[in-house]
């Protein structure tokens, strides 16, 4: 069989590796520059590339093509291989043909990632034979070239959905469908929506769709729609007394957990449903929930500086997930938001911010849409283009019992590399505060 692989980042390298550890013929050809690390790992493992091209005369040659999530379907090369008849999967699927391993797939627009190292954590902690990967951490082909496991949990990002024709995952979460990435999908929700179905599109009745009922998107589809999987809904009331109903008789005592507010108690329930289907006990649930800590840059308490907290939700590039940053947070509010707008509308949060926010900070190279919005609902509205002056204002203004929270809203990329790199420089001007 002759592979060829668009895309050299991790999804890429991965499917190689995985091409090359079953004895496919593979070609890997990335349009743009490839990473030192993964341009030395494609030469010490005899894999044949090319990068800032396509040579067609190779590409078109392939018996399939495995196509990084990053590559638009409406590239160019990818055109060229449909038209030439050429199968074009992403790595997920194809690295999903070659295990027998029951996979848990996560998707949504927002919470994934906080619910796969969960879910992986829980499952791990408790012994059962498992791994984690997808869209965090190592790519799913990557991780099949090592000794295979018997769960594997993988994040999947709807890009990655939208090349899985036969992906049939076991136990399946879809936590939210909001308005993302429609660039990707001619602006049309519905696009969108279908892509993240489907993670359930070949599931059977003896597979689980943990989902969020409370997602119009999502029960409107349901209802019109259904999937043939066995539904379990987030049940609508989930906290009692300070505890998480995770099943009729199993009630989770939240306050071992560090992760709050109510997105995060769907994404608790969301994990604590797949240990569950799997057979761990409310001992070892209890124990993972208790050990665990969430990635940085989500609902991340840096410090407390003179009786200020700093929160670090940087990795909030929507407008829902500021939304559920706010309610989680207590109140007074100095709020950092902005930067790149995705077609963001405010409305969803006027209610909460005007509650809530006593100062907003806009932080990005154009921060009018925000300045306007908020000018009635806010009576203190800041602007600045960098993060040093964000935190200077922020000083300024915060009083003991305040709390400083960064969840923008926004793309990072007019004043940052990204969400990872506005977060980083946060934390590391309130440092400075702290000598
Ligand atoms: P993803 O991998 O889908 O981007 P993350 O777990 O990295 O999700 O979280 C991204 C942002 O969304 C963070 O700001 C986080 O606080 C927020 N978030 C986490 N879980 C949820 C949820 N279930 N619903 C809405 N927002 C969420």
């Amino acid at each position: 069989m002759k592979i060829c692989v668009l895309g050299a980042g991790e999804s890429g390298v991965g499917a190689a590796l995985l091409a090359k550890h079953l004895k496919h013929e593979v070609f890997v050809s990335d349009g743009g520059t490839i990473l030192k690390k993964f341009r030395t790992e494609m030469i010490e493992n005899q894999i044949d590339f090319e990068a800032q091209c396509h040579s067609f005369d190779k590409i078109l040659f392939a018996d399939l093509i495995v196509k990084s999530p990053g590559i638009p379907d409406d590239a160019y090369v990818v055109k060229s291989c449909l038209d030439n008849s050429i199968p074009v999967i992403s790595e997920i699927e194809y690295a999903s043909r070659f295990t027998k391993a029951k996979l848990i797939g996560i998707t949504g627009s927002n919470g994934k990632t906080t619910t796969t190292l969960l879910t992986y954590h829980i499952l791990k902690n408790a012994g059962l034979s498992v791994e984690m990967g997808g869209n965090v951490g190592k790519s799913f082909a990557r991780l099949l070239t090592e000794p295979h496991k018997e769960f594997y949990v993988l994040e999947l990002s709807s890009f990655q959905l939208d090349g899985c024709p036969d992906l049939k995952p076991f136990i399946a979460i879809l936590l939210n469908i909001t308005p993302d990435h429609l660039d990707r999908y001619n602006y049309r929700m519905e696009h969108y929506i279908e892509s993240k179905f489907r993670i359930t599109a070949n599931q059977q009745k003896d597979d689980y769709l943990i989902f969020n009922p409370l997602d119009k998107n999502i029960s409107d589809f349901i209802l019109t729609d259904a999937p043939s999987a066995s539904l379990l809904p987030i049940p609508k009331e989930l906290v009692k007394d300070g505890k998480l109903v995770a099943a009729e008789d199993l009630n989770i005592n939240l306050e071992l957990c560090s992760l709050k507010g109510m997105h995060n108690h769907m994404n608790i329930y969301c994990a604590l449903k797949v240990a569950q289907i799997l057979g761990v006990s409310k001992e070892k649930m209890e124990e993972g929930l208790s050990s665990f800590k969430n990635a940085p840059h989500r609902m991340e308490l840096v410090t407390t500086y003179k009786g200020i907290e700093f929160i670090n939700d940087s990795k909030a590039t929507n407008v829902d997930a500021t939304f559920y940053a706010l309610q989680a947070t207590e109140s007074p509010i100095i709020w950092i938001a902005g930067g790149v707008d995705k077609g963001n509308d405010y409305q969803q949060i006027e209610k909460l911010v005007a509650q809530k926010v006593k100062t907003l900070i806009c932080l990005g190279s154009d921060n009018s849409k925000l300045e306007d919005f908020f000018k009635t609902t806010v009576l203190d509205i800041n602007s600045c283009n960098s993060m040093t002056k964000a935190i200077e204002i922020a000083k300024q203004k915060a009083e003991k019992g305040d709390v400083v929270l960064l969840s923008p809203a926004c793309a990072s990329f007019d004043l940052f590399k990204n969400y990872i790199d506005r977060g980083d420089q946060f934390k590391k001007k309130i440092e400075e505060l702290n000598k």
